[in-house]
């Protein structure tokens, strides 16, 4: 149990925070199943937060695909959306009061300062320090405005934004239980990062930060692009008085040949692709798992269960795991062909010849002649199988009504069967 790179000395509350901006990529379930396995095998709870404060990249049903994605993987949470828990409700857009009350507490203990720059002089900005190769600005002009130009804007009554105020001295470090190592940022290089925006709502820094102290998280786990988010987090955790969680950050699954995060010019990274092309949850957390973590560097197939028992936070591995869909295609077909029962894998494959048209639902009930006959196609053929997609073209001619052939002879499992189908 003794894991002290990430000081597990308690119970951990984990949680995956995702934001519903579209459908859920594979690197993002394998970041979740991080830390549900954290949760399991370490032993705590494992919470599913939805981050819906930017209503611009607000994706219609993504939340309802995340979540069955999720649920298909065989990750389940101990709190959140659907199942509720004491720190409900657990989707950021329900909780806005909370984070208006903390960014007006910020301000007044100069933690942050209220901004009344304009979207157009903002940009303005940006466009001129383009111009002359400069990063964008790192603070806002209304971090310096005296209490007299604060008054009269006030006085306005114009929308404004609320900003961090990071301090211009000294540096922040954080321990990184993935990484293994103490990373440090400049707090002079680090951005006045807008909390809350003119329109109430906040951002991801405020909102994470509050969530992940209220919802008492003990280990934060995110993809390696929030690392320099954390300085600004940090800040926040110390401004309120609040006691810092470890951090870890994993490292992106990245495209075959090596070159950049996997994207969907590598084809299927959607996790719902994975599921309608009949591939089967069990190989998937087997295999994503191990894009990322490894055991003892050798074995690779494991239940869920032996994953949970053997997990451990620091074998994940700090360097990027490439995606290698031929071990997914190898990986599935052996859960096909040795893992699954026959049973199992007919009843698996039967929504694939109902959407294909080749067997109706009424006709292929479990334990009927229809289904028997399937399962006997099923057993026959399993071998060939690598995706539960491939079923109805595998096995379509049985299904063809021309064909004449002995059902008998096949329900008696004879390969004969199928080569007098097959030369019909
Ligand atoms: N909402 C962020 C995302 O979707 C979460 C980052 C984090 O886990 O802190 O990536």
């Amino acid at each position: 149990m003794s894991n002290d790179r990430a000081d597990i000395s308690g119970p951990v509350r984990v949680r995956f925070a995702p934001s519903p901006t579209g459908f859920l990529h594979v690197g993002g379930v394998r970041t979740a199943m991080f830390s549900w396995l954290t949760a399991r095998h370490y032993g705590g709870q494992f919470i599913l937060r939805i981050e819906d404060t930017d209503q611009k990249r607000y994706v219609e049903g993504a939340e309802e695909d995340l979540k069955a994605s999720l649920r298909w993987a065989g990750i389940e949470w101990d709190e959140g959306p659907d199942v509720g828990g004491p720190h409900a409700p657990y989707r950021q857009s329900e909780r806005l009061p909370l984070y208006n009350q903390y960014a007006h507490q910020l301000v007044e203990m100069g933690c942050a300062y209220k901004s009344w720059s304009s979207a157009e002089e903002l940009d303005v900005e940006r466009k001129a320090a383009a111009a002359n190769h400069q990063p964008p600005p790192l603070r806002d002009r209304w971090r310096i405005a005296t209490p007299e130009q604060i008054a009269a804007a006030e006085a306005e009554g114009k929308p404004y934004t609320i900003r961090l105020k990071m301090p211009e001295e000294g540096s922040t470090s954080f321990y990184d239980f993935v990484k293994n190592e103490t990373i440090t940022f400049e707090n002079s290089r680090v951005d006045d990062t807008v909390l809350l925006k003119s329109d109430g709502y906040p951002t991801y820094h405020l909102a994470v930060v509050i969530d992940d102290n209220a919802m008492g998280i003990t280990h934060v786990m995110r993809a390696e692009e929030w690392i320099a988010s954390t300085p600004k987090h940090i800040r926040l955790y110390e401004c309120l008085g609040w006691p810092l969680p470890m951090f870890a950050h994993v490292p992106n699954i990245l495209r075959p040949d090596g070159r950049g995060k996997l994207s969907k010019r590598d084809g299927d990274v959607k996790t719902n692709e994975f599921w309608e092309k009949g591939y089967l949850p069990e190989a998937m957390f087997n295999f994503l798992v191990l894009q990322g973590w490894s055991y003892d560097e050798k074995t690779e197939l494991m239940s869920q269960a032996e994953i949970v028992e053997r997990f451990s936070l620091t074998r994940i591995q700090p360097s990027p795991a490439r995606w290698d869909i031929n071990k997914l295609n190898w990986m599935n077909g052996h859960y096909i062909n040795h893992i699954l029962t026959v049973d199992d894998l007919t009843r698996r494959a039967l929504p694939f010849m109902h959407k294909a048209g080749l067997l109706t639902e009424v006709e292929a009930l479990p334990g009927d002649d229809e289904y028997l006959y399937f399962q006997a196609i099923i057993a026959l053929l399993k071998d060939r199988i690598k995706v539960l997609s491939e079923v109805p073209d595998l096995t379509g001619y049985f299904f063809v009504d021309h064909l004449k052939y002995d059902r008998a002879l096949l329900l008696g499992k004879d390969k004969n069967a199928i080569s007098v189908a097959q030369a019909s």
